[in-house]
C-alpha cells in the first residue's frame, strides 16, 4: 500500500521526501535494544534500533530497517530524527504525546516534519502504519526497563 490517503499537498511531500529517502535507514549492528513490529492490517514490518549514550538515560542514534508503505516509512524517518538526543523520558512522552494525537485524543503541539503525520490521523485504516516505528520503540523501551 504505497498510495497516500488525500492529505494536504505540504504534508503529503514531506511523507514522500522522507519515504524515498528515510534518515536511520539500515541495520544498526551496535544496538542496544532492537525490536521488530509488524503491522498486519498493511503489511509493514520494521526493525526499530536503539543505541544509547554512555550515560544509557539518552538515545544517541535511532534506526530501523525493513519494508513498508510510504507512510510506515516516513514515519519511522520522521521519529528516528525526532528522538535523537532526547532522554528516555522525553522519548516516551513523545510516543505517548504522539499516540493521542492519532487517536485524536490530543491537539497536535509539534514541529517540524512530524507535523506532516498528523494529517494522517483522519484515516482510521492507516493510523496503524504511522504508529508501527512508534509503539514498537515503546515496547524496546519496556522489555529494556
Ligand atoms: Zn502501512
Amino acid at each position: 500500500m504505497t498510495v497516500l490517503p488525500p492529505i494536504n499537498s505540504l504534508y503529503r511531500e514531506i511523507i514522500i521526501e522522507h519515504y524515498k529517502e528515510p534518515r536511520g535507514f539500515g541495520v544498526m549492528a551496535n544496538a542496544d535494544l532492537s525490536l521488530e513490529g509488524y503491522n498486519p492490517l498493511c503489511g509493514d514490518r520494521i526493525t526499530v534500533y536503539l543505541k544509547l549514550s554512555p550515560s544509557k538515560d539518552r538515545v544517541e542514534r535511532l534506526g530501523f530497517s525493513g519494508e513498508g508503505c510510504s507512510i510506515c516509512i516516513a514515519s519511522a524517518s520522521i521519529m528516528t530524527e525526532d528522538v535523537q538526543g532526547k532522554t528516555i523520558e522525553e522519548t516516551r512522552a513523545r510516543i505517548e504525546h504522539f499516540r493521542d494525537i492519532m487517536k485524536g485524543e490530543a491537539t497536535p503541539h509539534l514541529e517540524g516534519d512530524i507535523e506532516a503525520l498528523t494529517g494522517v490521523s483522519k484515516f482510521p485504516v492507516r493510523i496503524k502504519c504511522a504508529l508501527l516505528a512508534w509503539t514498537t520503540l515503546k515496547e524496546a523501551l519496556d522489555g529494556k526497563t
